[in-house]
């Protein structure tokens, strides 16, 4: 028996659902990272896994974990695989271990408001069930909500369409189960809405991206399903008089679910309107906190003209239409989005420079941007890219490596992409991700963007995961498997 069939051996000792089918091992190596779209075969780049386990239960996790631990194999924890870092692609083979079979509510609090959700549990799967059991909802509304998972969200710092009334996943947890590289099972948060028992250990995992444990369980605060729902929507000469408004409204402690705006080239595109920027407010809840909440947007947004309402509707109507994208691929264009945050005072300076640089790259068409999770101190800022990049050219920033590891022009071009919007972020002291997370895509900026701080970041992982098996390579950690071998 070879090496592989052994290890496939040993893990159907301890998981019931272990698959080897190529066709299955194929599927599991890519995301939607949109770097490896540029690429036809772009899953062939890295190993396939050996195989793929499905645990049903938290001990079936611990015991694959346990086993892989002691014999050194990479192991990819995957829930939807919906993420667009490349956050869940197995570089170096080994094992994947896809959450999906974990699915479902385990326990309801509703005096507490407190639901206890297994990580493999599908966003639309999850509000569906929580509408019917208890007439509540968790307000987590990512784009991909059909796509993607709780676990998924937690490792990764999600944030939905409705953020500014429901928070961040981050602001939703109270608690986790967590399974170690070891195998130890660990339960973070003490069934309690705060404590001073020492440092946050269930934030220590949010955002880990699979580096430090295997997300098994989410305690998440719910909430009654809304009452009312107020909308309005407002058009703005500039994107930065539109911001500066966002920034009052959140100020005064008003917190509209939703407060997108978007720049003159977004608002056209998406709604055919030219030379102004759309605000789109829209809350919901209790009615009280709803009509105080209406009448300080409407302060706030007296200047602006007053839009139709009925645009509201069209944005929910379409929010999670992304086929735009699909047909941009198809036509060879390079296509991706790019979300930051920072400080109101430092934001206005970023976009202007983020949209300048780009402006002057070769092969860039079009930038646009949006607003849409706004705080008091600062909001996020999404970009949407589109380029197309001919040919190789000899005149490349020297920092860009043009030796055809790339098979497409326009995947250099990306890279140029990613490094101008990185650099202007970290110049600016900003947050080089907002709720993408860093996978593979921004790995290489991570030494900057966290200072001192990645050495806590390296020592933690060198103590929670002495032999490096979980998700190896990704947030820019070292990995005893070696570097990435594509592409950076
Ligand atoms: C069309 C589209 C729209 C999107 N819109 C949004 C949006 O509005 N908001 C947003 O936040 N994101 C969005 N995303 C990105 C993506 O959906 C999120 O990053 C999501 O949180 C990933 O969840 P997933 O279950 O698909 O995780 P995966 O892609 O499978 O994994 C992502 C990372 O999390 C780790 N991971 C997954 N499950 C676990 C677990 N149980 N334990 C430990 N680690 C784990 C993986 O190892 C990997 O590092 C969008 C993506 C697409 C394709």
């Amino acid at each position: 028996m070879n090496r592989e069939d052994h290890l496939i051996a040993q893990l159907s000792n301890v998981c019931d659902i272990v698959e080897t089918d190529t066709s299955v091992l194929q599927a599991k190596t890519l995301d939607f990272w949109p770097f490896a779209m540029l690429e036809a075969g772009a899953s062939e780049r890295y190993p396939a896994p050996t195989a793929v386990v499905k645990p049903t239960n938290t001990n079936e996790v611990a015991a694959v974990l346990s086993l892989l631990n002691s014999v050194g194999v990479p192991v990819v924890a995957q829930g939807g695989r919906s993420g667009v870092c490349g956050g869940s692609v197995p570089i170096f083979g080994g094992v994947c271990m896809d959450l999906t079979a974990m699915k479902g509510i385990v326990s309801l609090d509703k005096d507490s408001c407190v639901a206890e959700v297994k990580a493999g549990t599908f966003g639309n799967d999850l509000e569906q069930e929580l509408e019917e059991k208890a007439g509540m909802t968790l307000g987590h509304w990512p784009q991909s909500i059909e796509i993607s998972t709780v676990g998924g969200w937690v490792a990764c710092r999600s944030s939905g369409q409705y953020s500014t009334r429901y928070g961040k996943i981050e602001d939703m947890i109270t608690g986790l189960e967590v399974v170690l590289a070891d195998g130890t099972i660990v339960h973070t948060g003490n069934n309690a809405p705060r404590s001073a028992m020492g440092g946050d250990l269930t934030q220590l995992f949010v955002g880990s991206e699979g580096t430090l444990g295997v997300i098994t369980k989410a305690e998440l605060r719910i909430w009654h399903l809304p009452k009312s729902e107020w909308r309005r929507a407002y058009l703005w000469p500039s994107f930065e008089e539109g911001l500066d408004a966002c920034r009052r409204i959140l100020q005064r402690h008003a917190t509209p679910a939703v407060l997108r705006l978007y720049d003159k080239t977004e608002s056209s595109f998406h709604f055919s309107l030219s030379d102004r920027c759309l605000l789109l407010a829209l809350d919901e809840g209790d009615p009280a906190i709803v009509s105080a909440t209406m009448q300080v947007v409407e302060e706030e947004c007296s200047s602006a003209e007053r839009a139709e309402e009925s645009l509201v509707a069209r944005w929910l109507e379409n929010r999670n239409d992304i086929s735009a994208m699909a047909k941009w691929l198809e036509a060879g264009m390079m296509v991706d989005t790019i979300e930051i945050a920072a400080r109101w005072s430092a934001l206005p300076r970023i976009h202007r420079k983020i949209t300048s640089r780009l402006a002057s790259l070769n092969g860039v068409l079009s930038t646009s941007a949006h607003q849409s999770h706004a705080y008091p101190d600062g909001a996020c800022i999404y970009y949407t890219i589109i380029g197309k990049r001919n040919e190789y050219s000899d005149d490349q920033p020297s920092a860009i490596r043009v030796d055809r590891t790339f098979s497409s022009p326009n995947q250099v071009l990306y890279i140029e992409i990613w490094d101008t919007v990185m650099n202007t972020v970290l110049e600016e002291r900003g947050a080089i991700s907002h709720h993408h997370g860093i996978g593979l895509n921004r790995a290489r900026f991570m030494r900057s963007a966290l200072g001192e701080g990645f050495n806590v970041l390296t020592r933690l992982k060198s103590s929670l995961d002495p032999r490096g098996i979980l998700n190896p390579g990704k947030l820019g950690l070292p990995s005893p498997f070696g570097e990435p071998a594509w592409p950076f």
